[in-house]
């Protein structure tokens, strides 16, 4: 699970790490309101941010610096009115609901911190680069020895002098040492006691000197966290924060009924129990020429309710022109699926023809249950076995305009 920007800085300032004061506004004339009341209160540059879970708003124009009133309700508007798109959001783009608002910090120099799972060496680990503000894959790939990367010891997590040591390898002066380790100290203890799976500082700036602070100031000008769902039913808190309008609607929906949806840009809609079959199956789909619209995964023991439900969100995806079904009943009862398939014909409709291939736990009570709907489904064809079902459906798939003609 991803939460805002916004939402980040707060659990960021809980675990106590230094993050500027901000406020939010989800339209227009609020958002006028906060900045009026910064420029009011004597700041001079102000900083609006969009709140979407994707990084890359910086260049997208989703993060602009702003002077006055204006160009204040110039910026609001731009980004509550466009879609962010950015190397992160694919060319759909995301649509912006929230802004940040804030007084805007000088940056004397931009740094990454970040604390993530590194899954080849089984630990959490600190990732940290003096080379911050731009996207962290791209110096990943120009400069990976500017990337440094700290193991957490597993139960002792991350340790006082690690923390200085990459504190200095950063380059970090005088005060600014002390304050960049209380962060790491306090990101990798947040990250840990929130089920995160990653928590990352993206820029973590240094401010230039000024009278009060002769080595500046270390501060979080960008927080993102993602979280562990599969820890999720111990935090409570965190899962509050979730935001339905950052997934997909479908895929929540199917979360609801406990079935594992991703929808993919194919055209074969898929209905699936385990996931190494659905995997198969999009396999062979596109082994035959054919472009899978989704992963859905039914599970074991689903209800028919369930199932119907399954349907009727892959129904609901209008790319879709094909359904094939590939059941291997183990837990699950083939009859179970053929009940769902012949309530789902009479209350969403097959407009599009479906590939049965049922084997397994009560398959022939299955068929029988078919073959007496069979008049009912026209568009419906029994297939012998996985390979037979995946020629069927691209074959379907690809007849479907002329069909349609006719
Ligand atoms: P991202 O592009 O989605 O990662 O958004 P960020 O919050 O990281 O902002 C992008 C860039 O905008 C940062 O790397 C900074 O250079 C700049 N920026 C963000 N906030 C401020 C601020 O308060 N002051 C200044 N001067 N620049 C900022
Ligand atoms: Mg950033």
């Amino acid at each position: 699970m991803k939460i805002h920007e916004y939402q980040a800085r707060q659990l960021l300032a809980e675990a106590g790490v230094a993050v500027p004061a901000f406020a939010v506004a989800d339209n227009i004339p609020t958002a006028v309101a906060e900045a009026k009341k910064l420029f009011d209160a004597g700041i001079k540059e102000i900083v609006i941010k969009g709140q979407v879970d994707a990084g890359g708003r910086g260049k997208a124009g989703f993060v602009k610096l702003v002077t006055n009133l204006a160009d204040a309700e110039a910026a609001a508007t731009f980004m509550l009115t466009n879609k962010m798109v950015s190397y992160q959001t694919g060319p759909e783009g995301l649509v912006v609901r929230k802004l940040l608002i804030a007084a805007a910090e000088q940056i004397a120099k931009e740094y990454y911190l970040a604390i993530t799972v590194d899954r080849s060496r089984r630990t959490a680990t600190l990732i940290a680069s003096a080379e911050g503000g731009v996207e962290i894959e791209v110096v990943a790939e120009k400069n990976p020895a500017a990337i440094l990367k700290v193991p957490l010891h597993p139960i002792l997590g991350l340790q006082a002098f690690q923390a200085r040591e990459v504190a200095f390898q950063l380059g970090f002066k005088g005060k600014q040492v002390g304050q960049a380790v209380d962060i790491m100290m306090k990101i990798a203890k947040v990250f840990r006691e929130k089920d995160a799976s990653l928590v990352e500082i993206n820029p973590l700036v240094v401010t230039p000197s000024d009278e009060k602070n002769p080595d500046g100031r270390v501060l979080a000008l960008d927080a993102k966290f993602q979280f562990d769902d599969n820890a999720l039913f111990r935090q409570p808190a965190v899962e509050k924060l979730f935001d339905p309008y950052e997934e997909n609607p479908a895929e929540i929906r199917a979360h609801e009924f406990g079935l594992s949806y991703v929808a993919l840009d194919g055209n074969i809609g898929c209905l699936v129990n385990g996931a190494g079959l659905a995997m198969a199956t999009m396999d062979i789909v596109k082994l035959h020429g054919g472009e899978p619209a989704n992963f859905l995964d039914v599970g074991g023991s689903a209800s028919e309710e369930a199932v119907t439900e399954a349907f009727r969100i892959i129904l609901g995806d209008p790319n879709v022109k094909g359904i094939l079904v590939n059941i291997f009943g183990g837990i699950m009862q083939c009859d179970k699926i053929a009940r769902a398939i012949v309530s789902s014909a009479k209350t969403v409709g097959f407009q599009v023809p479906l590939v049965v291939r049922l084997e397994g736990t009560n398959v022939a009570a299955a068929r029988q249950i078919l073959a007496d709907a069979a008049k009912e489904i026209p568009g419906m064809h029994a297939a012998t076995d996985l390979t037979d079902a995946a020629r069927k459906i691209v074959t379907a798939v690809g007849a479907v305009p002329a069909a349609k003609a006719g």
